[in-house]
């Protein structure tokens, strides 16, 4: 299928695409448009001439425009989940709980077309009054990472959108089919021309080219920290406004008192979810010495079992990793392991024979015989290998947690309320799971710390991004 990406209205094909690829079967799906500088000219252009007079219309307008593309992405939910599965390689069920994110997303941003709210704040003179007006940001930029390829996007769109932005939205090469679905439905639903873009092409070229421009006001990135911090770099040019979603290293801390079996069965689907492949994953769990034998007995034998095979049948719980280039880089990592002393409690290998002799699969992997300054503990892994490390006490652990230049997310297992309180007081985290796995909710704050991010999204605080505020003195004769 050759696709066109949507530029100021119009489904635009170019000469030179790029490849999209299952990542189960490594068939092409698709072809993309790759955009050309000039491209990205003409839809800032014609995203702040839109902007002017979707920020004319009321909130409840854009709302009501909101509310009708959720529901035609309900009414679509089976062929977005389909799209990302196909692309992306997660599994059904997983695709299918993205695409309610998705929903849930412009239907809670829509809500605040009633609560864009201002101040009227006490003047210092007679006969002034002094107000505080939310205005929109103007033209955003919102560039997305491959692995949720829609709620992702989702949860930049429409909060966006409803406070009377235009955005522009690039996604990553690999997964760009869900953005173009979206951008298809967004049309049906009314988005003015211009208002919503999907620009596809290499971040190097075409995102970088979207953030230099000084038409944009905001970018709103999610991926790696190494792209954020170039992004940092260029968007100073013009004193853009950033938000930035970057790369985890997640501590899963198992306390001597905690329900084991919940924290087993979380820490496996911590990690393993979408092949390991999400930011908030359980990066390196932290197991108290006295219940370390009993957990890692359990926690081996549930990544071994887990199946993995083809994303589209029921009972799948790992699907491929989304591109070899992908899969080489979690391989390296794990092999830097063990030549640095780790061992292999289970998995450890590429998945080659039989039905995997097509695609990118990897074993579930638990490596144990680690230490603090292994780069395994320390670098970000986008796959479904997970070191487990003994710990003596409770200081102990929030230090080894701490220390790590990321600061995502967290997760701690444990009865005792003291050290909940220590948790959530000491712990560098933008995001604290108590007995409890991942899954955030929709207003919620999602927002790194140290070099997992500046800014955030969701929730009240995730719209303040999309706003300017004016302050308007205003003296009238008494
Ligand atoms: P990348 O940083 O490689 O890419 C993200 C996006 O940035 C892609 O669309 C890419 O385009 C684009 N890009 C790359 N280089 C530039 C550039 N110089 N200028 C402008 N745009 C650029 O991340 P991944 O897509 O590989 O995603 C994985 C990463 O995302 C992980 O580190 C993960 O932790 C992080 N992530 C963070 C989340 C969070 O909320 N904190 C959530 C999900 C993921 P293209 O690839 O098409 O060239």
């Amino acid at each position: 299928m050759d696709q066109g990406m949507l530029l100021a209205g119009e489904w635009v094909r170019r000469d030179r695409v790029i490849e999209v690829e299952d990542p189960a079967t490594q068939e092409i799906i698709a072809t993309v448009p790759e955009a050309t500088p000039e491209d990205a000219t003409r839809a800032l252009q014609a995203a702040a001439t839109a902007q002017r007079e979707w920020a004319r219309r009321t909130a409840m307008d854009r709302g009501d425009v909101l509310r009708r593309w959720a529901r035609l992405i309900e009414a679509d939910a089976e062929g977005l989940a389909g799209i990302i599965v196909r692309e992306q390689g997660k599994p059904l069920a997983e695709a299918r709980g993205e695409v309610q994110g998705t929903i849930k997303f412009f239907d809670y941003a829509a809500s605040f077309d009633r609560h864009l709210m201002g101040d009227v704040v006490p003047a210092d003179s007679p006969n002034e009054q002094m107000w505080n007006v939310p205005s929109p940001v103007g033209v955003v930029v919102a560039i997305t990472p491959w692995n949720y390829p829609a709620v992702i996007p989702a949860r930049k769109i429409a909060p966006a959108l409803v406070a009377g932005n235009a955005l522009i939205l690039k996604p990553n090469s690999l997964t760009p089919l869900a953005a173009l679905e979206l951008g298809r439905l967004g049309q049906e639903a009314g988005v003015p021309s211009g208002v919503f873009q999907v620009l596809t092409g290499p971040g190097t070229t075409i995102g970088e080219a979207l953030v230099r421009d000084p038409i944009t006001r905001l970018v709103t990135f999610t991926g790696s920290t190494a792209t954020g911090k170039r992004l940092i770099q260029l968007a100073a040019e013009h004193v853009t406004v950033v938000s930035l979603e970057l790369g985890g290293k997640a501590p899963f801390i198992v306390m001597d008192d905690a329900d084991l079996d919940r924290a087993v069965a979380d820490a496996i689907v911590t990690r393993f979810i979408n092949c390991g492949q999400t930011c908030i994953c359980n990066e390196r769990t932290y197991v108290h010495e006295r219940v370390a034998p009993a957990f890692l007995e359990r926690f081996v034998e549930a990544a071994r079992t887990l199946p993995v095979g083809d994303p589209m049948a029921d009972g799948t719980r790992v699907g491929p990793k989304v591109s070899l280039e992908e899969l080489q880089k979690v391989e390296a990592q794990l092999e830097a392991a063990r030549s640095a002393g780790a061992t292999t409690l289970t998995g450890g290998h590429r998945l080659t024979e039989g039905r995997y002799a097509r695609g990118y699969w990897m074993e579930p992997t638990v490596l144990t015989d680690v230490r603090q300054d292994m780069p395994i503990m320390r670098e970000e892994v986008f796959g479904p290998v997970v070191p487990v490390m003994e710990f003596r006490d409770f200081d102990e652990v929030i230090g080894l947690a701490n220390d790590s230049r990321y600061g995502l997310a967290g997760y701690l297992y444990t009865k005792d309320v003291d050290r909940v309180m220590r948790a959530v007081r000491d712990l560098e985290c933008g995001e604290l799971f108590v007995n409890r796995g991942p899954g955030e909710s929709i207003h919620g704050y999602h927002a790194g710390w140290k070099e997992s991010g500046i800014g955030g999204d969701d929730g009240k605080y995730g719209m303040e991004h999309y706003i300017r505020r004016k302050t308007v003195y205003l003296r009238y004769e008494g």
